[in-house]
């Protein structure tokens, strides 16, 4: 018994009922029939017939124009088209639109049921191709993913094995898989013989691999080589690659990196017929890819290994302390020197933070310091005595490197001198003072000639330089030596007016405009008021000297952060990048200093000390030919936080 669904759509009812409910329905076919368009449609959709019997004039159309649309629409549907009035070109144009069988009036059941028939084998027989045609398309997909996947495991490989000779290896054998060769190689080029040596194999004897060289000059691979250029090949007699090595078939494809091949990939049958084609070429090729990326991924791991180990053998080797931390200041890397100073012990863990493995105010303060991308120095003193000078440099992919050198040595020498011109310019301060004494004494004493005058101005001047500087020497070691340690809570404002009081004739001999300004409330500060004072003075005294007539110098005071803010602005020559750094130095004069501009080098030394023993910091920022403007912070007093 038939099950196909026949859907009829005749405009004739007579012969609408004949087909339906005579012949087709009695000869167990499933029949729907439909008047109009929609039911039509409808039907169509929600039924699914396997044949459809149009009729070639309808209420509202062409049947044959409906048979072409619906054999575009639905390409598996078998199409009967039914002429009332036979005509030949209707059935050439119905041939010609693809419908399957032809029928027309006076139409015989024995005509419809064979035409319905063959309809229908039509439909199994497309049905049965169409189903061989998935399976075989399925098979090549299936096999391409297959592909694909082997592609990829390599591909991962590659990426996350840090072993060569693994990668290499799965690459082999993923070659010789996906293109079911009987052997497999990777062929590198030696750069000391200029021969091609075996680095992966499958399916060939250990030795055979062990002993494998082969020139580059007349041999396939070395062909490949040079040209840079894969190669498929199929003999029918066997192709000689070196002697007992003949084969039928092969690929050999170059491994190329920036242009430059390094080796060759190569599968090949030996003793089977079977050929290898573009696809597997493709295939190896994408292999050969991946082993060159996986070889110059570990010549460059190689390289930077090399690199890290020299520079840690440099780092733990080298006698200064080396630390590195980052940006949360937790430690990446202490070298072995800075590991004894600090007593780190190995065990302490990387990442940890800083302050927990280093327990040393000075370190710590120093790195608390940075402000700036600019490196800094600092003092440390560490348990046992020793000194360092300690350089922090901030690295914005890194954090903080400091870097120790050892100065206790100099340190003693420098105490050591600062108590000879201690005691040198302290036994100096009397016999000048009575110099000085006579000197004015010499006048009253009778008449002197001008001449006399003038040289006696000149003693007088020169024996006030020297007291100025022995001054100076006495205050600095008097400073250094911590002996002004009484502090009291002063208002720095009450200070820098008294300062500015003091200057403000000798600014205006000089045309020198000399302003403070004050923002907001100051608050007070623990101090010595006399070092306070003499700090302004000395950076004030500077800007006044340096700074030509008609100059601007401003003392400005301001708060921020819980610090007091103190700065001398000018608008003088400015100091020299290079100097800037030693400015603050005993004894150092900056080269734009002119010849006949008086002074000891010890004026900012001695603020330096004074800031330091204040808990301040000092820097000056100078452009030359523009000015200079120097910057105290000191801590706000207890009192007021
Ligand atoms: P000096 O007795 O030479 O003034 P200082 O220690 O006070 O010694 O200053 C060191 C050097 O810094 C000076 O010699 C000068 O070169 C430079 N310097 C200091 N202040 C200024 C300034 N306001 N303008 C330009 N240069 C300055």
């Amino acid at each position: 018994m038939p099950s196909e669904k026949i859907l009829i759509y005749l405009s004739d009812q007579a012969v609408r009922d004949k087909l339906e409910n005579g012949t087709l329905r009695t000869a167990g076919y499933q029949v729907l029939s439909a008047e109009v368009r929609g039911a039509f449609e409808s039907m169509l959709s929600s039924s699914q017939p396997d044949v459809v019997i149009l009729e070639d004039v309808l209420p509202d159309g062409i049947g044959l124009e409906l048979a072409g649309k619906l054999i575009e629409s639905h390409p598996q549907l078998a199409i009967i088209l039914y002429a009332k009035q036979h005509s030949d070109v209707l059935a050439v144009n119905a041939l010609r639109t693809g419908i399957v069988d032809y029928l027309y009036s006076p139409l015989k059941s024995k005509d419809l049921l064979a035409a319905v028939r063959r309809a229908c084998e039509h439909n199994t027989r497309l049905e049965r191709w169409l189903r061989l045609e998935t399976r075989r398309d399925t098979k090549t997909l299936r096999r391409r993913i297959n592909q694909l996947e082997a592609l990829n495991q390599v591909g991962r490989k590659v990426t996350a094995v840090l072993d060569l000779d693994e990668v290499l290896s799965a690459v082999v054998d993923a070659a010789v898989e996906l293109t079911n060769a009987e052997e497999g190689s990777l062929l590198l080029l030696d750069q000391n013989s200029g021969e091609l040596y075996m680095r992966a194999a499958r399916n060939f004897q250990e030795e055979f691999v062990r002993t494998f060289r082969l020139p580059v000059q007349d041999t396939l691979p070395g062909q490949v080589l040079q040209t840079g250029k894969p190669l498929l090949l199929h003999e029918t007699t066997p192709k000689k690659i070196k002697t007992a090595y003949l084969v039928h078939s092969l690929i050999y494809v170059p491994l190329q990196i920036q242009d430059k091949a390094i080796g060759v990939l190569g599968v090949d049958n030996r003793h089977g017929r079977h050929k290898f084609t573009e696809d597997h070429l493709t295939l190896v090729s994408s292999l050969a890819d991946y082993a060159a990326i996986a070889i110059e991924n570990a010549r460059l791991y190689a390289t930077s290994e090399i690199e890290r180990s020299k520079l840690e053998t440099i780092l733990t080797k080298i006698k200064d302390g080396v630390i590195v931390i980052d940006h949360d200041h937790r430690l990446i890397l202490a070298n072995q020197t800075s590991r004894e100073v600090f007593d780190i012990v190995t065990g302490n863990k990387f990442a940890q933070p800083i302050n927990e493995i280093i327990h040393n105010d000075d370190f710590i303060n120093l790195i608390q310091k940075e402000t700036t991308s600019q490196p800094y120095r600092g003092e440390i003193t560490v348990q046992d005595g020793r000194v360092f000078h300690a350089q922090v440099t901030p690295i914005p992919e890194v954090g903080l490197v400091i870097t120790m050198q050892d100065i206790t040595h100099l340190k003693e020498l420098d105490s050591i001198k600062n108590d000879f011109v201690s005691i040198v310019s302290h036994d100096l301060r009397s016999p000048l003072t009575a110099i000085l004494g006579y000197v004015e004494l010499i006048s009253r004493v009778g008449e002197i000639n001008s001449q006399q005058e003038e040289f006696i101005n000149r003693v007088q001047l020169s024996v006030q330089n020297i007291t100025d500087l022995i001054n100076d020497l006495l205050d600095l070691g008097r400073i250094e030596a911590g002996f002004d340690s009484q502090k009291e809570i002063v208002a720095p404002v009450a200070i820098l007016e008294l300062v500015i009081e003091g200057y403000m004739a000798r600014a205006f001999d000089h045309q020198q405009s000399l302003e403070i300004e004050v923002a907001g409330h100051v608050p007070t500060i623990l101090c010595n008021p006399i070092r306070l004072r003499q700090m302004v003075e000395n950076m004030v005294d500077n800007a006044l000297k340096y700074t030509p007539q008609g100059g601007k110098i401003i003392l400005r005071s301001w708060a921020e952060d819980q610090q007091v803010f103190i700065q001398v602005q000018d608008n003088g020559p400015g100091i020299p990048a290079a100097d800037q750094p030693y400015i603050f130095d005993k004894f150092y004069r900056a080269r734009n200093v002119a010849g006949n501009n008086l002074g000891t080098g010890l004026g900012l030394a001695i603020v330096k000390s004074i800031v330091e023993n204040h808990n301040g910091r000092i820097w000056v920022d100078s452009i030359p030919g523009q000015g200079s403007s120097f910057t105290v912070v000191l801590p706000i007093a207890d009192q007021e936080l």
